[in-house]
């Protein structure tokens, strides 16, 4: 059965799959949803015995069905090829008790390259179903992982261009170095004056710039994005969640049927709504649990019902997750509200009027699938030491807070069902944090120093990742105020 995709802000005038890839964001500022939840139309017995690939074409089939098989297949070959240092693509390693799924083993060493590495061919496969002549040019907030990941999928694809906003203060010095390094003369890099909200919020001000749009298409250009707004971004990211069923299934660690929990370390809640996805197309899957660092504007939500951004920024060790505007979650409120738009957007107005709405108890009532809890600084540090301790296991800040909250859970409700924890990024690439959380010895080294202890201390290789960008040149330096984003983009495209 096809499937299309309405706005979250417009009753009607559903677009196909890959309108909605081109478009990104929807031109009313809503966010494309799937009109309903596919089912998964092969037993959970079938898909034990399939590998990666395999499950992405199984789930992907069912959301993008505008595509056509030969069109998907070849995303996909694409997609999930030796840019993974390891052919399962998404290992699962057992740590004390719990089962950390590794989606971190891309090119960019975070779990955004596992959407990032096919979105340029979707939205490629998409231009050319829908005879669209314009370049492409991506424009991109990030929080720090989406950036890189987005620049190593676009450089150099022809047809395209991409403009990553990153706060200047705001990301790991890792994650910026690889950035500022990226090579392709389609791509711009840039650092803004303020935190990864202003950009978010700056880049869709951009979008939804009519005036602006018609000059581009006028001079051969049109915008798409690679944030999760996406729905490019969200339906690849369902599929490792069916893949971890399938292998714990296959390796006889679950029975079939058997509900297993899935923790995420949240920002932007695109991660988690693809977990949300997943239970919704009939994978067992018990409570999505919603790891937030000290900004913990979900936690309180999930809590009270009350989304309150007005609170301060905190600038956390886990910095792909210091987000106060968890975009995604427009998503799931349209969902909880009936699938209604105009109640949606009005909530949406009173977010971006007061910083602030509250949902009715009727739609708190349909959140149940979910729990929230925050790890602070401390805890975030303390788990990545107990872990090393206990068992040799390395894991990064984000994927700390996850575990962290995941022991809350246990505590507080003694549920011991078997979990998953999505492990978002290499150690290598916050290695400051977790070396400090490991000893406080190693104040005085270096970055990379840093990381040459790191592989001794965890006897894991070095990423090419981080290997490639010891030398690199730097080769975007701009900066600028929030409120100048919009001639970056107009001098980078020359209108
Ligand atoms: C982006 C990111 C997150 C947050 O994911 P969302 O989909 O934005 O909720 C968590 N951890 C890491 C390492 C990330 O890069």
């Amino acid at each position: 059965m096809e499937v299309l995709y309405n706005s979250t802000r417009r009753n009607g005038g559903p677009v196909t799959a890959s309108q909605a890839i081109l478009k990104g964001l929807s031109d009313d500022g809503g966010l494309f949803v799937p009109d309903h939840i596919p089912a998964l139309d092969k037993s959970l017995k079938e898909l034990a015995s399939m590998n990666y690939k395999e499950i992405a074409y199984e789930v992907m089939k069912l959301f993008l069905t505008d595509f056509t098989e030969e069109e998907l297949k070849n995303c996909i070959e694409r997609a999930y090829d030796e840019k993974f240092d390891t052919e399962v693509i998404a290992p699962l390693t057992e740590a004390e008790g719990a089962y950390f799924l590794e989606l971190f083993h891309g090119p960019t060493i975070a779990f955004k390259d596992m959407a990032l590495s096919i979105l340029p061919h979707l939205l490629i496969t998409s231009a050319r179903k829908n005879q669209i002549k314009n370049e492409i040019v991506i424009l991109t907030a990030t929080s720090g992982d989406t950036g890189k990941a987005a620049l190593a999928g676009f450089a150099d694809v022809k047809g395209t261009r991409i403009i990553v906003f990153y706060p200047k203060n705001g990301v790991s010095p890792i994650q910026e170095k690889q950035m500022v390094t990226q090579k392709g003369a389609n791509t711009l890099v840039v650092g803004i004056h303020g935190n990864f909200d202003d950009a978010q919020t700056g880049v869709k001000k951009i979008f939804s710039d009519k005036k602006l749009a018609e000059e581009m298409d006028e001079k051969g250009f049109q915008f798409s994005s690679a944030n999760s707004i996406n729905v490019g971004r969200l339906v690849p990211q369902i599929c490792y969640y069916v893949y971890a069923y399938a292998k714990l299934l296959s390796e006889g660690k679950i029975a079939e049927g058997e509900k297993i929990n899935v923790v995420v370390p949240t920002g932007n809640f695109g991660n988690i709504l693809a977990a949300f996805y997943a239970k919704n197309m009939g994978l067992p899957i018990g409570k999505l649990i919603c790891a937030s660092n000290e900004n913990k504007v979900l936690y309180d939500f999930f809590r009270t019902g009350i989304y309150d951004r007005n609170r301060e920024f905190v600038l956390t060790s886990s910095p792909s997750m210091d987000i106060l505007i968890s975009s995604n979650l427009e998503r799931l409120i349209y969902r909880i509200a009936g699938n209604d738009a105009e109640k949606n957007k009005s909530l949406m107005a009173a977010l971006s009027g007061e910083g602030k709405y509250e949902i009715t108890p009727e739609m708190r009532e349909e959140l149940k699938d979910f729990y929230g809890n925050y790890a602070g600084e401390t805890e975030t540090a303390e788990i990545i030491h107990k872990l090393y301790e206990d068992c040799g296991y390395v894991i990064d800040t984000h994927t700390a807070v996850a575990a962290a909250v995941y022991e809350k859970y246990k505590a507080e409700t003694g549920d011991n069902a078997k979990t998953v924890i999505a492990s978002t990024a290499s150690p290598y690439k916050f290695t400051r944090s977790v070396m400090n959380a490991i000893d406080g010895k190693y104040d005085a080294m270096s970055d990379f120093e840093l990381a040459d202890e790191l592989s001794r201390l965890a006897n894991v290789k070095i990423p090419k990742a981080i290997e490639e960008i010891r030398t690199a040149p730097v080769v975007h330096d701009k900066q600028c105020d929030v409120d100048q984003m919009q001639q970056v983009v107009r001098d980078f495209l020359g209108i």
